[in-house]
């Protein structure tokens, strides 16, 4: 069975400030190392409504996101906060991100290819009810996961967040609705600067696990096993979303951490593992971080390439 890729050109439109790291290079590195793959399924993303990003967001940050791109005079960007911006043709890419993770929901409840792998940027597991954050503009992965809840009337969805950075607002959606798990290994200290070891949600549907700047790999994959996995499993999610940001590689300049291409394989199967005891193998991946576009290129090939099969 194949991996379903569903791919964001509106992605390539999105341009940056010079020295954003968050660029549309990183959508064209990840899109060509996952062109290499044999075996996947490509699908185009579509639009998300307002009525799908209101799940998560505030009517005004919507409202605020979209007004901010068409006031950007051609060519310029309108700055939301100090490493945010946007221009005309960030709103497609911001509402196409979203939409890729909907329309992966959607082929994954459907049957079909039951892992899927969002290929979009903007990242948006930043972004909060009523905040852009961190180049994020709508927080796909929240987004989605309310459209599994709402729309296919489920009733528990996890969401692993393995990028190096704490997904501080898919946390927001789990403190305020004990439907979804949401789990995040990040660094600390690091940005934003949420995400404290021992925070539980509502009843325990939050787990952080921080670990310090050179952390081994080795110590990273022990308590992802020993910790994540095991919480996971009483959970039992009847599906999984994962915020897949590659930035805590060994060669990312963003992050400190020294996970390789084979550590995001391993993670892959191990997270594949699970969907398929409990969660019917429904698995949808969105890209997050990742800033050394060769590495980021591998990795992301070495996850999806892990999404194939179990170990
Ligand atoms: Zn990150």
């Amino acid at each position: 069975m194949s991996v379903l890729i569903v791919d964001s050109p509106a992605s390539a439109g999105h341009a940056v400030p010079p020295d954003n790291p968050e660029h549309p290079g990183r959508y064209a590195a990840v899109r060509r190392a996952l062109q290499q793959l044999s075996g996947g399924e490509w699908i185009e993303s579509r639009s998300a409504t307002r009525d799908e990003l209101e799940r998560f967001h505030t009517p005004g940050h919507v409202e605020r996101v979209l007004s901010a791109c068409a006031a950007a005079e051609e060519g310029g960007w309108h700055g939301l906060d100090w490493d945010t911006h946007v221009q005309q043709s960030s709103a497609a890419a911001g509402l196409h991100a979203a939409g890729a993770a909907l329309e992966a929901v959607d082929r994954v409840m459907a049957g079909g290819p039951r892992q899927a792998f969002c290929l979009a940027r903007p990242p948006g597991h930043h972004a909060e009810p009523d905040r852009v954050m961190g180049f994020c503009l709508f927080n796909s992965v929240a987004i989605a996961a309310l459209h599994a809840l709402e729309a296919y009337g489920l009733g528990r969805v996890a969401i692993i967040d393995i990028d190096v950075h704490h997904g501080n607002g898919s946390q927001c959606l789990a403190e305020r609705d004990e439907r979804v798990f949401f789990s995040s290994l990040h660094q600390a200290p690091l940005y934003p600067g949420t995400g404290r070891e021992g925070e539980t949600g509502l009843n325990g549907n939050v787990l952080n696990l921080t670990f310090a700047d050179n952390s081994s790999s080795a110590l990273w994959r022990q308590r992802f096993e020993a910790e994540v996995l095991p919480v996971l499993a009483r959970f039992r999610p009847e599906v999984i979303l994962v915020s897949a940001g590659f930035d805590a590689h060994e060669a990312d300049p963003l992050g400190g951490l020294n996970l390789t291409d084979a550590d995001y394989g391993w993670v892959a199967g191990k997270i594949r593992a699970s969907a398929d005891e409990f969660a019917h193998s429904r698995l949808v991946s969105v890209l997050e971080g990742g800033y050394d576009c060769p590495a980021l290129g591998r990795a992301a090939a070495a996850f999806v390439s892990g999404l194939y099969s179990a170990p």
